[in-house]
């Protein structure tokens, strides 16, 4: 079975078709600059690239385009677009409407429009690619929507709630949400089956470290607790954003400087992280270039992503009292031996303690890289988010 996985931006419709079960990538790739221009970069598993600058007024040309390239011309993938038996939308933000991944009706649409306030850059997107996606496909392609919000909703309410007056969670529906959740569900499920336990047996803290990092501790498979809040923008150091902050220090910059909500939205989320501490660069590679070159605020920026990645493990694992594993997921997560050797070091007291040479030689790959002994299993488990939603909409496909 042939499944289509999108994730949409307002100006981007990233794909992957993916074959299942087996969950090999038959192609994948990025229309871009929709709106503004169109290009289209399609890659095949043989390691072929197609390039081509298109026009793309709307979603739905991306979209028509997207339908050629995979099935006519030299790069096709299947013979005919009616091979795609579903198709699969990641969305940023399902509120408490979604607790689950569902089938596309006009009813859920309308719903994931109407609480575009809570992801103002990312719902209309995800509605514009699911209407351009109905128009271009036969209206019997089933489309199924995957929540990174979702597998959260498992919180409970004293980890969801904020200290702020509560009518503004009945009036705003202000509180936690979490994010990568599709991220976190698979790598603890995909641990689970690694180690031959039952998830629901496990107490595991689950660290997704990229551009955009959330930790979540996931207790017998549950979400009960997530870094990141109301909005991607909470919790740890991440490479433009700054993460959790004293709320005191928001308002106090906005006066000084005379900021607008939406500068000190720019500045919080885009200026930020890494790259407002470092003063060059967002990206965990370059800093730790940098770093080694001597920059001593590239150190700083490096030093407090790790620290607070530490503190969030011991709370959790006091969250959960207890852990039995710890999983490093994300680009950082699975490519940074620094950051997981910081993160790990003086955890034994938790049982947390890691195999420097495990940790060096299995960078990058699915690898316990636990030391001999450590009472808690440390991983490194490569995200496969689009592996999820094609999974989430096989099953919801075949129970039709
Ligand atoms: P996003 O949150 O955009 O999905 P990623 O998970 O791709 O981000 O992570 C990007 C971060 O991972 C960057 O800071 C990058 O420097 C870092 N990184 C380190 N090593 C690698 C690598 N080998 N491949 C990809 N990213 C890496």
């Amino acid at each position: 079975m042939k499944i289509l996985v999108i994730n949409a931006g307002s100006s981007s419709l990233k794909y992957q078709l993916i074959d299942m079960p087996s969950g090999q990538a038959l192609a994948k790739g990025n229309c871009e600059r929709i709106g503004i221009g169109g290009s289209i970069t399609h890659k095949l598993q043989d390691g072929r690239v197609y390039k081509e600058d298109c026009n793309f007024p709307t979603h739905t040309e991306a979209f028509q385009k997207l339908m050629d390239v995979l099935s006519t011309g030299e790069y096709a993938v299947i013979q005919d677009v009616s091979e795609i038996a579903a198709v699969g939308h990641r969305v940023v933000q399902g509120a408490e409407y979604f607790n689950q991944s569902v089938l596309v009706t006009e009813d859920v649409v309308k719903t994931i429009e109407s609480i575009s306030d809570l992801a103002p850059l990312h719902n209309p997107a995800h509605v514009l690619a699911i209407r351009a996606c109905m128009k271009v496909m036969s209206s019997f392609t089933p489309q199924v929507v995957v929540f990174d919000t979702a597998f959260h909703q498992t919180m409970p309410k004293k980890a969801y709630m904020f200290g702020v007056p509560y009518e503004y969670y009945k009036k705003y529906n202000i509180r936690r949400y979490g994010f990568h959740g599709t991220s976190h569900r698979y790598v603890t499920a995909r641990l689970a089956k690694l180690i031959g336990k039952p998830i629901e047996s496990l107490k595991i803290v689950s660290c997704h470290l990229g551009n955009g990092s959330s930790i979540t501790a996931v207790n017998g498979g549950k979400s009960i607790d997530t870094s990141m809040g109301f909005t991607p923008l909470d919790g740890l150091l991440m490479g433009t954003r700054s993460g959790s902050v004293d709320p005191s220090v928001v308002t106090y910059i906005m006066e000084k400087e005379n900021l607008t909500p939406a500068q000190m939205s720019d500045l919080l989320n885009k200026q930020s992280g890494y790259l407002g501490i470092s003063g060059v660069t967002s990206d965990d590679r370059d800093l730790r270039k940098a770093a080694i070159e001597g920059n001593e605020r590239a150190a700083l920026a490096g030093s407090m992503q790790r620290y607070q990645v530490k503190k969030f493990v011991g709370a959790y694992a006091a969250a959960m009292g207890g852990i039995d594993a710890l999983i490093f997921t994300g680009g950082i997560g699975e490519n940074s031996v620094d950051l997981r050797r910081e993160v790990c070091a003086n955890m034994d007291f938790l049982g947390i303690d890691i195999d420097e040479e495990k940790n060096i030689e299995c960078n990058g790959i699915e690898a316990n890289i636990s030391a001999d002994g450590a009472r808690v299993q440390t991983w490194i488990v490569p995200t496969n988010e689009e592996y999820l939603i094609a999974e989430d909409t096989m099953k919801i496909v075949n129970s039709l």
